[in-house]
């Protein structure tokens, strides 16, 4: 029996992407096989196709999040069974493929009212966006905070999540037709560009500058996000869509006011599973009562995934994309 999968045997470009036929894998002790309904784009996948990110041998199927039906569990099994309707998010990589074995502990039910589409789109952003909001930072009502690529797919849903909880969000993007797309999902002001980062954000909060900054652009952004801060401010650099961040001289976070600079990510904040139920069931609370809305704003056949790639890295796409098998 086979599968149909999205692989790489080099690192590289788009083009390395590959549509493969694989074996069908059988879910061993604790396992899950689970048979995809819609597939997650996240950027980070193109850290692993370009090899900023390692994968544990080649070839390899990259992706980190699906949604669909689990098919058959191993022994041992007792977080789900087969026929029920599942979701997940997170490594190990192996999502871009009509069928995948994962741990079984790494699933979570996902709700009658989440459609397989809006499951796959939401998983890493919307967790991501409740980490960030809720735990590494925790965002109160009345606060100013800054959202960097504030249309993209995690940006959509942290510039909602963080209005929901009462606070005012400055986003950051390239373009004025993301700046209203930003507008129109909780963003109070939207910057176009970084060039005067500093000097809007100071002239928006009347000098007393942001308590937090969430920056997903990395080598681009980092010095104009610090610039941005409060003193004591908390920088959460947690990506690198422009390029990783060279090496910090930590004397800068003194000299720009007792600055706090942390680079987390999911995968720490939903390494237990009480931890990754309890991520889960607070993003389904906010998607099922409305405060969020999951825009998948571009979807590709998974084959095609190479062109969604060069879509997500040339900046054309807004909120989410899913790759459907
Ligand atoms: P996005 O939909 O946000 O797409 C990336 C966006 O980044 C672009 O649309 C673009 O918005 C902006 N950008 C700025 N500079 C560049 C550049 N040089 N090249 C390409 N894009 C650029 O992607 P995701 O929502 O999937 O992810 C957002 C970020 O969050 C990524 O950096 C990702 O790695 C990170 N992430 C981190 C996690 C963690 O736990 N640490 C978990 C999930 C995501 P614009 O045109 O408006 O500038």
């Amino acid at each position: 029996m086979t599968t149909k999968a999205i692989r790489i045997h080099a690192h590289g470009g788009p083009e390395v992407l590959r549509w493969e036929d694989v074996p069908t894998p059988e879910p061993g002790r604790g396992e899950a096989l689970v048979r995809h309904e819609a597939v997650g784009l996240n950027y980070i996948d193109v850290y692993f196709r370009t090899g900023l990110y390692k994968v544990p041998h080649l070839p390899a199927t990259i992706g980190m999040e699906g949604a669909g039906v689990v098919v058959a569990v191993g022994e041992g099994v007792t977080e789900v069974a087969a026929g029920d309707r599942v979701a997940y998010a997170g490594g190990p990589v192996g999502a871009y493929a009509t069928e995948r074995v994962i741990a079984a502990d790494r699933l979570v039910k996902l709700p009658a009212g989440i459609d397989f589409q809006t499951g796959a789109a939401m998983m890493l952003q919307g967790m991501t966006a409740q980490y960030l909001l809720r735990r590494t930072y925790r965002v109160q009502a009345g606060e100013t905070i800054l959202v960097h690529a504030a249309a993209g797919g995690v940006g959509l849903i942290l510039c909602q999540w963080a209005r929901h909880l009462g606070a005012t969000v400055i986003g950051v993007v390239s373009t004025e037709a993301k700046a209203d797309i930003a507008r129109a999902h909780g963003a109070h002001h939207v910057i176009v560009g970084h060039e005067h980062l500093a000097a809007e954000v100071k002239r928006l909060t009347d000098g007393a500058m942001v308590p937090v900054v969430y920056d997903s652009v990395g080598k681009d952004t980092f010095g104009p996000s610090l610039d941005s801060l409060a003193p004591l401010g908390l920088m959460v650099s947690y990506g690198n869509a422009s390029g990783p961040v060279p090496p910090v001289d930590v004397g800068i976070l003194a000299a720009k006011g007792s600055l706090f600079l942390t680079r987390p990510t999911l995968a720490t904040y939903t390494a237990k599973r009480s931890d990754l139920v309890a991520v889960a069931n607070d993003l389904f609370g906010v998607v099922e009562a409305g405060a969020v809305k999951i825009r998948v704003n571009q979807t590709f056949p998974l084959a095609e995934a190479a062109a969604a790639h060069e879509a997500l890295e040339a900046r054309r796409t807004t909120g989410s994309t899913v790759l459907l098998p």
